[in-house]
């Protein structure tokens, strides 16, 4: 019985001495030095050539021919040695028998190209073997076969034989990789006692025909080696069965395997233990957000250094995923070609199997196996079928995971850009600031594209999404290279930027704002990439997800008023609460008469008559005090209470203008009307039903519009417009020059009247462009037909500028500022000394002294 040791396993330095390969075959050359070379000198005595001849042939038989059994890293050879020996010992002696068995011994292990230790190992054991049952069978001398103790002291020498080898290998197997353990012992008894029984029956069998007559051979010969093949072939047949169930088998292990690191390496175990390889390696292509990954799977502990699986110049690998190569590729030590030879030696494999793996993208990856654990018996024609039917569950379990990853992806990732999803985004913070909670650093940036809505509904959402496209574009390409960039919903995307402090991660805003500051080519059109950035960090500003995204909210909010890029404040917090606050108490504020109405007059350049006043409104606040029109008018618009806001003011105003004409003054109030009003349908039956209400005409009052309305699509293409001046009503255009609109748009509305911004008129004293400007509108807006008022006139030079310009009428702290009802009838009273007319007086004008 021979044995092959298993590979060294790496052990500590004091004992890496000990177990180098060639230690276990010193012992057993100087322990076949000792004992067996005293035990056959004596039997050197000639013999006959051609019975010498006959055991080298048995025995070199039995060599070639052995019965391999594998079990996990070792693997027992069983041959008919022990017939060959009985047979040997008695015709040729001891000493002929170590020589014939050893030349066998000689030719068959070199055929197989094992290593020159295990070589000499094995000689060197076949040499006691033979000595010490030369020596047992020396009691029974003379040797007469057919005496029935001869028998007995045969068998006898067998079994010390096999006892000796046995514990040779036991000792070489200690020294190498420590004691064998019991299970060693329990499987070696059987052959132990079994092999020396069936070597001693036959072999006594066939010397005693063969001292009847040399014939008996035409029968022996045949019925020894075909039952040698028929052992051999059962064996073979029992390893293919056992192999179909272990494919089997893997089939179901591999099928519920877990979409991760630990499930790629659960496959590359199966397969390893399936093929009882010494390693085996997987290597994936990158797939959607994931590296390309390599797991390995080997028998011991220790994950090697390992290159090959990995590199794609690999020879091995090419020649495996080539896709007109016929699947496995198979390379092996004895007839490796030079680059074979170094391809094997960087995985410092002595065979290596090698196969595509195909991904569910259609890509190619690569499965690797290399040497069998056990090195007598190699990889074989049947290794690489079943390796080719696991392929088959190998890439089902493979693609199956890759569906799973890809759910997965998208429930996390934005479809339009690729980008990472808020839910992703809270995912990653929280990861990244529960490594050191309150120490770990982290910068958050919301940035929100301003121009998202508009191009929406102006150019629709193709459009948008294109812009969306460049912006993430753009962001990942300016983001330094560790960032999250992630899309958030609408317009919005984040980048975290993980270790940056603060001010890091403001100047990082800062850079991110410039860089994307730049026109996009969308649907054809030159458009602005206009984004505003709000900025969070953390630890200072919070160290969850949840507070810091909220925080990063609240000063994207902030953003939009300060220039591009705020910082969150606590400050804001508070805004955004009163926000909130004010936005819930809209309506009983009104109900209340918290809000309340005051009046600016305007009056006529060249009489100084008072033509009109202009309704402002007002909110006096229990808490905040009084709350500025810009801080509730556009809460109003985005809560969708405008509308109520707008029939409030409409009522206070129009019930002052009764009271006028209770008075018998014919003065007309102007209302401002917010663009999202006029999106309203039954805004001009409000209308109508209000002048009603209040029994005041259509021609007292004006309707102020902002610019936005003249590019607005909705508004043009309805009736709106008209349908308010059909009621008799002015429609005035407020805050012209801020917007984009062109006077000969303007031309297409039913405008009577325009309002030149108060921030050219407020500049107009000191700069000469701002009159400038002032004085195109005047004169564009005279060719039109329309009349023009300017507001915002604090100065006498500025209203004599505008005198001299031909400006209609005059509104501004110069006249006037917005008064309350009451100080309005004073004021009024001061400039015209009247009070109220008798009714049915004609009305009386109102002049205004300046
Ligand atoms: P606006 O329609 O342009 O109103 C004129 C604003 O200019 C008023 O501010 C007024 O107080 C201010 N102003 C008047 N004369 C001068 C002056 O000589 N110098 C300066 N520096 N400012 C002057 P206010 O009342 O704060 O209103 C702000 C804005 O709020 C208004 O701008 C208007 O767009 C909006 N608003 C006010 N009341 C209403 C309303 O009832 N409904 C709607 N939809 N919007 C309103
Ligand atoms: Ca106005
Ligand atoms: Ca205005």
């Amino acid at each position: 019985m021979t044995l092959a040791e298993p590979p060294m396993p790496v052990v500590t330095r004091v004992t890496a001495l000990l177990r180098r390969p060639w230690t276990p075959t010193a012992f057993a050359v100087v322990t076949a030095a000792a004992v067996g070379v005293p035990a056959i000198r004596d039997s050197v005595h000639p013999a006959s050539w051609w019975a010498v001849c006959a055991v080298l042939v048995g025995a070199l038989v039995a060599d070639l021919v052995p019965l391999h059994v594998e079990r996990g890293r070792q693997t027992w050879t069983f041959s008919f040695g022990d017939l060959v020996m009985v047979v040997g010992l008695v015709e040729i002696g001891p000493f002929w028998t170590v020589v014939a068995r050893s030349v066998a011994l000689l030719l068959a292990l070199g055929h197989e190209r094992y290593a020159l230790n295990k070589v000499v190992f094995n000689l060197a054991v076949t040499m006691l073997e033979v000595a010490v049952a030369g020596l047992v069978l020396s009691w029974a001398e003379p040797v007469r076969i057919e005496r029935p103790t001869t028998w007995v002291v045969l068998l006898l020498a067998l079994l010390a034989s096999a006892g000796v080898s046995t514990c040779m290998v036991a000792v070489a197997i200690a020294i190498t990789a420590g004691p064998p353990g019991r299970d060693y012992w329990r499987a070696t008894l059987g052959p132990n006692l079994l092999l020396p029984m069936l070597g001693t029956g036959v072999g006594v069998t066939i010397l005693l025909l063969l001292d009847l007559t040399a014939w008996a051979l035409v029968i022996v010969v045949p019925l020894v080696v075909a039952v040698l093949l028929f052992f051999r072939q059962t064996a073979r047949t029992n390893r293919d069965r056992r192999r179909v169930e272990q494919v089997y088998d893997f089939a179901r292990r591999v099928e519920e395997v877990s979409p991760d690191e630990a499930g790629l390496r659960q496959i590359a175990s199966a397969v390893r233990e399936l093929l009882n390889a010494d390693r085996v390696a997987l290597w994936l292509p990158p797939y959607l957000d994931e590296e390309p990954r390599l797991v390995v799977a080997r028998a011991g502990e220790a994950e090697p250094w390992y290159e090959g699986p990995s590199d794609p110049d690999d020879l091995i690998r090419r020649r495996a995923v080539d896709p007109r190569g016929g699947g496995p590729v198979l390379v092996g030590t004895p007839r490796a070609s030079g680059e074979e030879a170094a391809a094997l030696q960087r995985r410092q494999a002595s065979e290596v199997l090698g196969a595509p793996i195909v991904t569910a993208a259609g890509e190619y990856g690569y499965l690797e196996v290399c040497d069998r654990q056990s090195d007598v018996v190699s990889f074989e024609s049947g290794d690489r079928a079943a390796l080719d039917s696991m392929l088959t569950h190998v890439n089902a379990a493979i693609r199956q995971q890759q569906l799973l990853t890809r759910i997965r992806y998208d429930a996390d990732h934005d479809a339009l850009t690729g980008l990472p999803n808020r839910q992703r985004l809270a995912v990653e913070i929280d990861a990244l600031l529960s490594t050191e909670p309150g120490e770990v650093r982290a910068g958050l940036v919301f940035a929100s594209l301003d121009n998202y809505t508009d191009v929406t509904d102006t150019l629709g959402h193709a459009a948008s999404d294109e812009l969306l496209l460049v912006t993430a574009g753009l962001l990942r390409e300016h983001a330094p290279p560790s960032a999250l960039v992630a899309r958030m919903e609408g317009g919005q995307f984040a980048v975290l930027l993980p270790g940056l402090s603060l001010p890091a991660t403001e100047r990082a805003a800062r850079r991110l704002r410039d860089a994307a500051a730049t026109r996009a080519r969308v649907a054809g059109l030159d458009l602005d990439v206009l984004l505003t950035f709000g900025v969070a960090a953390a630890p200072v500003h919070g160290d969850t997800s949840g507070t810091l995204m909220q925080r990063a909210d609240v000063a994207l909010l902030a953003g939009h008023s300060s220039g591009g890029v705020a910082s969150y404040h606590p400050v804001l917090d508070q805004q955004s609460l009163r926000r909130l606050q004010l936005g819930t108490e809209l309506e009983t504020a009104m109900a209340e008469k918290q809000i309340t109405v005051v009046f600016q007059p305007i009056v006529d350049t060249r009489t100084s008559d008072i033509v009109s006043v202009e309704t402002l409104v007002r909110w006096a606040h229990p808490r905040y005090g009084n709350v500025p029109p810009d801080d509730f008018i556009g809460l109003a618009e985005q809560i969708g209470r405008i509308g109520a806001v707008t029939d409030y003011v409409l009522d206070l105003a129009l019930e002052r203008c009764r009271r006028w004409l209770d008075q018998d003054i014919a003065l007309s109030v102007a209302v401002n009307l917010s663009a999202k009003c006029l999106a309203e349908p039954d805004l001009v039956d409000r209308v109508r039903a209000a002048l009603r209400r209040h029994g005041v005409a259509g021609s007292l009052l004006t309707l102020e519009l902002t610019e936005g309305i003249v590019v607005d699509d909705s508004v043009r293409n309805s009736t709106v417009l008209a349908d308010l001046h059909a009621l008799g009503l002015r429609l005035s255009m407020d805050d012209f020059g801020t917007g984009y609109s062109s006077l000969s748009q303007l031309r297409q509305l039913p405008i009577d009247e325009l309002k030149i911004d108060k921030s050219f008129v407020l500049g107009m004293s000191t700069s000469q462009s701002e009159s400038f400007i002032a004085r195109s509108i005047v004169e564009l807006a005279h060719n039109l037909g329309l009349r023009v008022v300017a507001e915002g006139v604090e100065d006498e030079v500025t209203r004599d500028l505008l005198a001299e310009m031909g400006c209609d009428k005059l509104q501004g702290f110069l006249v006037s500022r917005p008064l309350p009802d009451d100080r309005l009838e004073n004021w009024l009273l001061a400039r015209t000394g009247v009070r109220s007319a008798a009714p049915g007086a004609p009305h009386r004008r109102l002049f205004v002294r300046s």
